[in-house]
């Protein structure tokens, strides 16, 4: 039996999947009578949900796990779990001795007896649990993030992630429905939900298999059936990464009917060989249609999306390709990543691997030409009346920026954290906005015009 005495120190890494797999371990060890401490140094457990995504995450990983250890008290149990656990579970262990207990994830087996596993810390080795059905704490801010599948069944040239998160595991529509309801309800309820997977424009697909729709006769719900589900629980629901070829006019309509028109693509490249190569649809041409076309029914839609520069084969045309496409796109928000090289991927048996220095090279062009976009598109909301969530005091968002990966409105610190205002733009500092308040809040307290 664990005394209310036993603390908990959670540390997390990398994207938000994993904010939402380190909300439920805490959920975990509450329920098995932990509390959360107020530091590393005044735990019994210390737990660190690590990123595995690139070279660069698994070093700051393991730089995190070595931090933790000089931190940590004498006799506390120092666990590793995460990405990083799954990938390298065995290899970690015997690498690090420091680490008490490495704990991978990604397969479906039941959540007790990790709890068990991770308070006794008493074996190394590697249990597999899978978080997507752990119950969570209340959110700490006026968003969350909202979890509908783990793995993913495509095969990217450049990506590891199936080899470790698995085929894709959607949950049940009123599950998510019952998470979600449960994260709205009560006096500090979310405004905003964030909902997230691999590939989540698939959600449902895995369990939708030829089989249940001959015996049921209909699908299982996918996307469109998720979010006309959710609707109506929270002001705000934003999808993050939605694969290209799966943005049809049906997905279109259903987020434009959410009110936040936020269009997560994760487009890659846009040179019609190299995506090949990635073993990815489409072409520049295409994405541009398609962004053109919701433009058409929603100017005011904002664009967010990722590239890899520098892998094996990508020539200066297909850079310059890029370039070109950042320019007639105008997208919002871009992040760019330089090719990694993961063990087991199809890209890590290529020929024409890029020299580094050239893929950095062209990171800062493609990267630098995007931050003058970005700063443009910023300008031209100078001069409108957004509403604002105020996620904490003096900082907001409008529905153009997604929480933690795009600017921030910065809004006068009286407004209430929760509340939704009316504000008018002011000026633009370049990813962030400005905001005055010069509108009475919606939700919460009077504001006084500025
Ligand atoms: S869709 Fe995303 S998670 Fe799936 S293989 Fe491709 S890059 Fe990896």
């Amino acid at each position: 039996m664990v005394g209310t005495q036993q603390r908990y120190w959670l540390q997390t890494l990398g994207c938000p999947k994993n904010r939402v797999d380190s909300d439920k371990l805490a959920g975990l060890l509450v329920a098995d009578g932990f509390e959360p401490a107020r530091s590393a140094a005044e735990a019994e457990l210390v737990v660190l949900n690590t990123c595995a995504f690139i070279e660069e995450a698994r070093q700051e990983s393991i730089e995190a796990i070595l931090e933790l250890d000089r931190q940590r008290a004498h006799g506390s149990r120092l666990v590793v779990t995460g990405c990083l656990a799954e990938r390298y579970g065995d290899e970690l262990a015997a690498a690090l001795p420091e680490v008490d207990l490495v704990a991978g994830f990604g397969v479906p087996l039941a959540p007790r007896p990790v709890s068990v596993a991770l308070r006794s810390g008493s074996s190394r080795g590697v249990p597999s649990f899978d978080l997507l059905e752990l119950p969570r704490p209340a959110a700490r801010a006026p968003w969350a993030y909202l979890k509908a599948a783990e793995g993913c069944d495509r095969s990217c040239g450049f990506c590891a992630i199936p080899s470790f998160r698995g085929a894709q595991r959607s949950r049940g529509l009123q599950d998510l429905v019952a998470e979600a309801e449960s994260l709205a309800s009560g006096p500090n309820g979310i405004k905003e939900l964030v909902v997230v997977a691999q590939d989540l424009a698939s959600y449902g697909r895995d369990r939708s298999t030829r089989r249940v729709r001959r015996l049921a006769g209909e699908a299982a719900p996918g996307i469109v059936d998720l979010l006309d589900a959710l609707k109506g629980l929270v002001e705000r629901i934003r999808l993050l990464y939605i694969y290209p070829s799966s943005l049809n006019d049906h997905l279109v309509e259903a987020v434009l009917a959410t009110g936040v028109p936020y269009f997560d693509l994760s487009l890659q490249h846009v040179s019609r060989p190299l995506l090949a190569r990635m073993r990815r649809w489409g072409e520049g041409e295409r994405f541009l249609d398609r962004i053109g076309r919701i433009r058409e029914l929603e100017p005011d839609a904002t664009f967010r999306s990722s590239f890899i520069v520098g892998y094996p084969g990508e020539t200066e045309e297909d850079h310059d390709r890029l370039l070109q496409f950042l320019v007639e796109a105008q997208l919002d928000w871009a992040g760019f990543f330089p090719f990694s090289m993961e063990d087991g991927t199809l890209a890590a048996t290529l020929g024409d691997q890029v020299d580094r220095a050239l893929a950095m090279e062209r990171l800062r062009e493609a990267s630098e030409l995007q931050d003058r976009i970005t700063a443009e598109r910023r300008d031209r909301l100078v001069g409108r009346r957004l509403r604002v969530l105020v996620d904490a005091p003096g900082v907001g968002r409008t529905v153009h920026e997604a929480p933690e990966i795009d600017g921030i409105v910065r809004i006068p610190k009286e407004l209430e954290v929760g509340s939704l205002c009316d504000l008018e733009i002011v000026q633009s500092l370049g990813v962030d906005l400005l905001g005055a308040a010069s509108a009475r809040s919606l939700h919460g307290v009077g504001v006084p015009a500025s």
